[in-house]
């Protein structure tokens, strides 16, 4: 089922439970506005490409829209569309003064240089700059992008608004206005998660055997903070295939070894197995951290983890939800599961506005509070009204927004 397909069906699921108005559940099916840009630039060869680029603005009424820009090679209107939704909910389940967006360029990343992803990037960013600012929409990163797209993003903007404006985008350099723990903020969050899901099961973090899918930012920050817990990190995956050590792999050393830019299949003393093994692995939490649609109605009845925590976006397909909540494995979903990286966001645009920073202490501290709070709302609200969690976070995300907009009215 196409992404944005499968995100409307769980919408409907939960229009369905919500008691709103009609109008109010129309008006969040769809953008307020979609942006195709076409980008040309210079290959390095001297030929000139033109590439796809895509900003959706899902939706503006508790504030300016937020969310991250991904470079990938399957990126199209309808995914990105479907990304600003889940933005929407995951702003406003954690409470942040913020609409949803995304954006992304089709590209492959891997294939090109530095000098091309940057000119690539500044005149994607000229093309959706009348759409873009801190009060207007902010965007991060996402997978493929990071804290030097962020700067070549900031720089452009600024450039050619003739001031250095620090609030126009997050998971920035340091020095340009970036937060403290921003980069890892996505892979803490997880943790924080895995934490009290391990903790409403009953479980200790000591020993517990975990499997994770997708090295990348999120899945090799949690996976090194998991560790620090005496969690065993038994596998690990990226897009070529995963890796396995019933003994728990060690993750410092595959960190330093991924950064040598090695394959994770010559790491040593591990067995090699598929992605799709991974997710059925026999463990005591899994973490799909890297792509949408990975766990499906054809593997979610092998699935063996009793506690899934969503680091990616949209990693389960309605339909395997159903079968994992029939089966009584605790979801935790991914608006709430991967909110790290956006309220780390907020806090740097909330620093970036009043150039005032925090120390990094404080800002671990008020995300784990944060987060906590959030995670046993929505707990509370899944017991309460016997819902799975990925239900009872939809509802308190959609239901602020729609308060919001119902006491805004409509206008003109
Ligand atoms: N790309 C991240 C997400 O999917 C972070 C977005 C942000 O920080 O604005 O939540």
């Amino acid at each position: 089922m196409p992404f944005l397909k499968s995100v409307l069906k769980q919408y409907d699921l939960v229009a369905d439970k919500l008691e709103l108005s009609g109008n109010v559940l129309e008006r969040l099916r769809y953008p307020k506005r979609s942006l195709l840009v076409s980008i040309p630039i210079e290959m390095d060869s001297g030929a000139v490409k033109v590439f796809k680029g895509f900003r959706v603005q899902h939706d503006i009424t508790l504030g300016p829209s937020k969310g991250g820009i991904r470079y990938h090679p399957n990126v199209n209107l309808e995914e990105v569309t479907a990304l600003a939704m889940l933005m929407s909910w995951k702003c406003a389940l954690m409470q942040l003064p913020y609409g949803g967006a995304k954006g992304g360029i089709c590209c492959t990343p891997a294939v090109m240089s530095i000098k091309e992803k940057e000119r690539l990037t500044r005149r994607f960013t000229s093309e959706i700059i009348w759409a873009i600012g801190p009060e207007e929409d902010i965007p991060a990163p996402d997978m493929n992008t990071n804290m030097q797209t962020m700067a070549w993003m900031m720089d452009t903007y600024s450039m050619l608004k003739g001031h250095t404006s620090l609030g126009v985008v997050t998971g920035k350099p340091l020095v340009l206005g970036g937060s403290l723990g921003r980069e890892e903020g996505t892979g803490r969050g997880v943790y924080y998660m895995v934490e009290e899901s391990a903790k409403i099961n009953g479980k200790d973090l000591k020993g517990l055997r975990i499997a994770i899918q997708g090295f990348g930012n999120v899945g090799s920050a949690a996976a090194r903070l998991l560790c620090g817990q005496e969690s065993k990190i038994i596998a690990v995956s990226n897009s070529k295939g995963g890796i396995y050590n019933e003994n728990g792999i060690d993750i410092g050393g595959l960190i330093q070894h991924v950064k040598e830019n090695k394959e994770i299949a010559d790491f040593p003393d591990v067995e090699i197995i598929t992605n799709e093994e991974l997710l059925t692995l026999d463990c005591d939490v899994l973490i799909p951290a890297s792509i949408e649609g990975q766990i499906t109605r054809y593997n979610a009845d092998k699935v063996k983890a009793g506690i899934i925590v969503e680091g990616a976006n949209g990693p389960t397909t309605p339909e395997a939800d159903r079968i994992l909540s029939e089966r009584g494995v605790c979801v935790i979903p991914d608006i709430l599961a991967n909110s790290g990286g956006v309220v780390i966001s907020y806090f740097e645009w909330v620093q970036d506005l009043q150039f005032y920073f925090w120390k990094e202490k404080e800002i671990h501290q008020r995300l784990k509070e944060i987060m906590s709070d959030i995670f046993n709302s929505v707990y509370s609200m899944s017991q309460e009204k016997k819902i799975n969690m990925r239900m009872a976070a939809w509802m308190l995300g959609i239901s602020r927004i729609a308060e919001a907009q119902k006491i805004r009215g409509l206008y003109p």
